[in-house]
């Protein structure tokens, strides 16, 4: 298998466009835990993004995630920009080539989980994104990352008790909801599951 530039655009595209798709349904899991705007932070920073390609396609494979980092940094509100905007510039980081293959994209991703985790100072079980990434992760390792494998992590946050984030607030009561964050990270992943390689 070989990622390239792309492959990159196709995946950040797909995954756009599930944003959009999810939007009412990422914002009425934050407000069920929230405030109700997840939906609307993802969906304004994956629309600039596709703008922000329009505008300039990216120099090669660093890039895609450079401007990918940039744009839901400088763009989303709310603790999600920020967090996914260090992973995708941890990412971008982790690259030192135009293409790679499943050992770097395994690398690239978790290099992307690391940043989420110095970034927002947490770690798995709070009931985050890091509760879908973690997972992913360990099955990039042992080469088996699956949509399953994707959905039983998702599945998983619902039990546990938010200590992170605005959810943490509600602390016994969040428990029963899925994590908002965790849903939007599914739909990247699985977007990244089902993009075709070239
Ligand atoms: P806000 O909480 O500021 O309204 P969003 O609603 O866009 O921002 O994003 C909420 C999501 O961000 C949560 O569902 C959770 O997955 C994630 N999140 C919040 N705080 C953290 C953190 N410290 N570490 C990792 N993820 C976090
Ligand atoms: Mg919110």
């Amino acid at each position: 298998m070989t990622y390239d530039k792309d492959w990159a655009l196709r995946w950040l595209n797909d995954f756009g466009e599930r944003v959009q798709e999810n939007k009412q349904l990422l914002s009425d899991l934050d407000q069920a835990i929230g405030d109700g705007d997840h939906g609307i932070n993802m969906a304004r920073g994956l629309s600039e993004l596709k703008k922000a390609f329009a505008e300039k396609e990216p120099a090669d494979l660093k890039d895609v995630f450079k401007t990918a980092g940039m744009t839901m940094v400088s763009k989303v509100g709310g603790a999600s920009g920020p967090l996914y905007g260090t992973a995708f510039l941890n990412m971008s980081k982790a690259i030192d080539s135009d293409t790679i293959d499943a050992v770097g994209l395994t690398k690239v991703i978790e290099a992307g989980l690391e940043g989420i985790e110095k970034r927002g100072k947490s770690h798995a079980g709070e009931k985050t994104m890091i509760d879908v990434w973690e997972p992913v992760v360990h099955a990039l390792h042992q080469e088996d990352l699956t949509d399953d494998v994707v959905d039983a992590a998702l599945q998983k946050t619902k039990d546990l008790k938010a200590t992170k984030g605005r959810a943490s607030y509600l602390g016994e009561r969040s428990i029963g909801h899925l994590d908002p964050g965790a849903y939007s990270s599914a739909l990247l992943f699985h977007a990244m599951i089902q993009t075709e390689v070239s």
